[in-house]
């Protein structure tokens, strides 16, 4: 068993073979959570005028303190009809164009008004409560970096500076095929022996929730012929991922009707628990995972390789899952040969995350993982993780 790859291993052939798909133009409005393939450049300075930061009165600052004439108002989105003369001011607006010379806003908190004149106890400073034009940023700079993930904030600033459109990679097309004769629709009545299908629902959940385009396929029977039509429709993808059939039994057929279609095999078998079978393949430009049939491999199997290569796909320059730290509640025994991914549940406390593994580790306990928040990652090794040892963990959510 201590030829089994590692993780990380596994991990570098997968993204070996994940190069950003073709860049295609997406309007910002269908930007959101993609990922930006080149720069984003502002169209405009930012703001594209002077602005007052403030409601109040813009004015010379060498005429201040003083009082002065009110000689216009300016509001938002209008500007001044001419420019500010020495000894006048102008109400303006927050966003409101600061007029030609004048170099200063006075909150209008600050001032008392009666009869179009104002009066300013203090002294301001040149700039004052003014926004410069391109103080944000100037047109022709970069506003978001390729690699970038569309967040909100992101979508607001490529909006503000003028970009209708961005060049994102295309969305990855992924192809979930089930395999298991005894599978069955939630609904279905099951006849001795079958049970209900999960994996196709926790895999197409995730893909969408990575950005992929997801067909979930009917599960298939544990026959090579029903195989073969479903996987060869299914390599139309650009990511496909079956679930079950990949162990070494008699109906485990998926890695051998996948070779016949012209899959070349690049790995199977990881040292991970739960989910060692993993198979990994790539026809042509295609990604091909075999993810074992107990739902807790396939999920555990799914965050560990398939989605750093859909967001590799989509051009994310560090598409590995980030794991964050914390302390493990109670000692853990560790396996000697596979790093292992617990269960567990996620608390706060004043030292920090702490994780409390949920007891059924078993990979077809699905319905206890319900409970978990997190996946704690247990190295391989000899004897216990000690209680409060600090351990990697992944979040489930
Ligand atoms: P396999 O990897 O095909 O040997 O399947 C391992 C175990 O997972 C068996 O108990 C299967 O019945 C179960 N299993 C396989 N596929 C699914 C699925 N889609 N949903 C739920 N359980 C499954
Ligand atoms: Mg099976």
């Amino acid at each position: 068993m201590a030829d089994l790859l590692s993780i990380a291993e596994a991990q570098r052939l997968v993204l070996e073979h994940a190069r950003p798909l073709p860049a295609e133009t997406v309007a910002l409005e269908d930007a959101a959570r993609r990922v930006l393939a080149e720069p984003a450049q502002a169209e405009i300075d930012l703001p594209p005028f002077p602005s007052s930061a403030m409601d109040g009165y813009a004015v010379r600052a060498a005429d201040t303190p003083g009082r002065l004439r009110v000689e216009a108002r300016i509001a938002a989105g209008k500007p001044a009809a001419g420019a500010l003369e020495p000894g006048q001011a102008m109400g303006i607006a927050t966003g409101g164009v600061v007029p030609a010379g004048a170099d200063a806003v006075v909150p209008i908190e600050y001032v008392v008004e009666h009869d179009n004149e104002i009066e300013i106890g203090g002294g301001v400073e040149s700039g004052e409560n003014v926004r410069p034009r391109g103080g944000d940023i100037r047109a022709g700079e970069v506003v978001v970096e390729p690699g970038s993930l569309l967040t909100p904030a992101r979508l607001g600033a490529l909006a503000a500076a003028g970009i209708p459109r961005v060049r994102c990679a295309r969305r990855p097309r992924a192809a979930v095929l089930p395999t298991g004769t005894e599978l069955r629709r939630p609904g279905e009545a099951l006849a001795a022996g079958e049970i209900y299908e999960a994996n196709g629902l926790i895999l197409s959940a995730q893909l969408e929730a990575a950005g992929a385009v997801v067909e979930l396929m009917p599960a298939v029977g544990d026959d090579e012929a029903a195989h073969r039509g479903a996987l060869e429709h299914a390599l139309g993808a650009d990511v496909v991922v079956t679930s079950g059939g990949v162990s070494v039994g008699p109906h485990d057929l998926v890695r051998r009707v996948e070779a016949e279609l012209g899959v070349e095999e690049v790995f199977w078998r990881v040292s991970v628990k739960p989910g060692k079978p993993i198979a990994f393949g790539v026809r042509e430009r295609t990604l091909v995972f075999g993810l074992p049939g107990n739902p807790v491999s396939a999920l555990v199997g799914f965050l560990l390789f398939v989605e750093p290569a859909i967001r590799a796909l989509e051009g994310v320059p560090e598409p590995l899952p980030r794991f964050d730290h914390g302390r493990l509640a109670g000692a853990r025994r560790r396996n000697p040969e596979r790093d292992e991914l617990v269960r567990a549940r996620l608390r706060r406390s004043a030292e920090g995350p702490l994780l409390e593994p949920l007891s059924g580790q078993e990979s077809h306990m699905i319905a206890r993982s319900a409970g978990a928040d997190a996946l704690v990652l247990v190295p391989r090794g000899e004897g216990d993780l000690a209680d409060g040892s600090s351990v990697d963990y992944l979040r489930l959510d």
